[in-house]
């Protein structure tokens, strides 16, 4: 078996290293800071904890088939649970509507905020939706491509055309809702992504079904409680970790990975190495120069993430909050299109104490809020901070009863905090999703150097913690087929 060198400890090296490690592999898991976990962070200030990245867990599936691999059962170590509603959503016009997955509060409260004209449609789209998951995760999602002609394989041009893959998602929901309030929620759920809803493709509304028909979890503890889970199971399964480590350079012999060099300037030998770092830093600055270094990339949009001790209560929200702008396509335009600072923002709220009471002292609430704002090629949002955060306090002041004085401190995350965790861009989530950067288009999980392999959310299938830990099934399959199977043979 190999020495694997993982470089990086976000979720998609920290599912790696476990998996590798498990087949019988020597895994050395070597990451920058000194907190694992990547993106998925968090702090911790005056009795307040946030998490600082993601605060959704969607698609259980991946995760479970992660510890089931490992031979261990997922409850044993994370105690995932359900939230209904999954959310509030607010809108301008003052509408609330509290989105759930079971389908009985979701008939009411269309009927009730809606019409009950659109019941019908919801439930169309439920049903479509749930087909073309069960089809479309197998066949595109949870695959590694060799070429272009793995996309036109007989099975997937009959999906494409079946479900309508590459259709306008936003154009498409017309078809099942006619309430635009509608449309927004159904489609928005590609934000996740970093990706524009008005140019996504159909098939992306599989996000919407994760969500809105499987429902939305929140881990015991909060979400942090995954990189503690997966860390626990790395070292049980004899990982060595260092942290506080950053890799300067991958070395490349007669074009094979013979291991990476660290800034103190030690040289780390191994026989793979695997990056969990975003594909275009890894191109551009640790490994040697490539075509794919000079490739015009396509990334995300970025976010700038605030987390706030407030001292009194805000009893209007709920654990999550959606608050979409008064012009939500003008707004999608202006970070995706012109790159620059929303006029009126969408933005996302999160009260975790609504379901684990230690997050905040007693009577206050740890609220985080998530702005999505262009990347660093637009628009420099630190410029503007103060302002943005101006414009959500006072929406904060209309719908849910926020009074300055009670803002105890406000920490931030902006594009310049995620492009120094080596984010190309400051691109919060990573390499864009069109169709050009999709599927076969994505870079591939391996690079064109013997032994050198990437994971995580900028390699395929995607963004998001389920695609990242598929990503690194997909890896372990990439090299099982090439680096075990033939020394097998041998
Ligand atoms: C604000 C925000 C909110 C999000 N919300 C959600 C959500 O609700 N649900 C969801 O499923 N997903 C969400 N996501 C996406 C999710 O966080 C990511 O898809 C996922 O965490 C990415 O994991 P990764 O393994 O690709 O790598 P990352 O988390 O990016 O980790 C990469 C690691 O590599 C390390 N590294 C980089 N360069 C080096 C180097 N040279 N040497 C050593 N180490 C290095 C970094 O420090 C980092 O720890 C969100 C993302 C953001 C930013």
């Amino acid at each position: 078996m190999a020495h694997v060198l993982v470089v990086g400890a976000g979720i998609g090296g920290l599912a790696s290293a476990a998996r590798l490690a498990h087949a019988g592999h020597q895994v050395t898991l070597i990451e920058q800071r000194d907190q694992l976990g990547g993106r998925v962070g968090q702090l911790e200030r005056d009795g307040f904890r946030f998490d600082t990245g993601p605060t959704l867990l969607m698609m259980l599936d991946p995760l479970e088939k992660l510890f089931r691999d490992l031979h261990r059962r997922l409850e044993d170590y994370l105690q995932p649970v359900l939230l209904t509603p999954s959310y509030r959503v607010f809108y301008a016009d003052g509408t609330r509507f509290d989105s759930s997955p079971c389908i009985a509060s979701m008939v009411r409260e269309i009927a009730q905020k809606m019409s009950p004209d659109e019941v019908p449609g919801y439930l169309r789209l439920m049903a479509d939706l749930s087909a073309m998951l069960h089809e479309v995760v197998p066949a595109f999602v949870r695959r590694n491509y060799r070429s272009v002609a793995d996309l036109l394989g007989a099975k997937q041009i009959s999906l494409l055309l079946k479900h309508h893959l590459l259709a306008n998602l936003y154009r498409r929901i017309a078809r099942y809702a006619r309430d635009p309030r509608l449309r927004m929620l159904f489609t928005f759920q590609t934000m996740y992504l970093g990706l524009s809803p008005l140019e996504a493709p159909w098939v992306y509304a599989i996000l919407t079904y994760m969500e809105s028909g499987e429902g939305v979890w929140f881990p015991r503890g909060g979400m942090y409680q995954l990189v503690r889970a997966l860390e626990t199971v790395v070292r049980e399964e004899g990982v060595q970790i260092r942290t506080g480590e950053r890799v300067e350079e991958v070395l490349i012999d007669a074009g094979r990975a013979k291991g990476v060099c660290l800034a103190s300037g030690e040289k780390v030998n191994g026989d793979l190495v695997v990056l969990n770092v975003d594909v275009p830093t890894a191109y551009n600055k640790l490994l040697p120069p490539t075509k794919q270094a000079r490739r015009r990339w396509r990334n995300s949009c970025s976010a700038l993430v605030l987390c706030i001790g407030y001292e009194r209560r805000l009893p209007t929200l709920l654990h999550h909050n959606v608050h979409f702008s008064g012009d939500f396509e003008r707004n999608l335009q202006e970070i995706f299109v012109h790159q620059v600072i929303p006029e009126e923002p969408s933005f996302y709220t999160c009260l975790s104490a609504r379901t684990e009471p230690s997050d905040a002292p007693e009577g206050c609430e740890n609220l985080y809020v998530l702005i999505p704002v262009p990347n660093r090629s637009g628009e420099d949002v630190s410029v503007h901070k103060e302002e943005v955060i101006d414009k959500v306090f006072s929406r904060l002041e209309r719908e849910a009863g926020l009074r300055r004085e009670g803002v105890r401190f406000v920490e931030s995350l902006a594009p310049a905090e995620w492009e120094a965790m080596g984010l190309w861009q400051g691109a919060a989530f990573g390499l864009s999703h069109h169709f050009f950067q999709s599927t076969c288009f994505r870079p591939s999980n391996r690079a064109p150097f013997d032994g050198v392999y990437f994971v995580g959310a900028s390699t395929v299938p995607g963004n998001g913690i389920p695609m990242v830990l598929i990503s690194a099934e997909l890896l372990q399959q990439r090299i099982e087929q090439e680096v075990v199977a033939p020394r097998g043979k041998g």
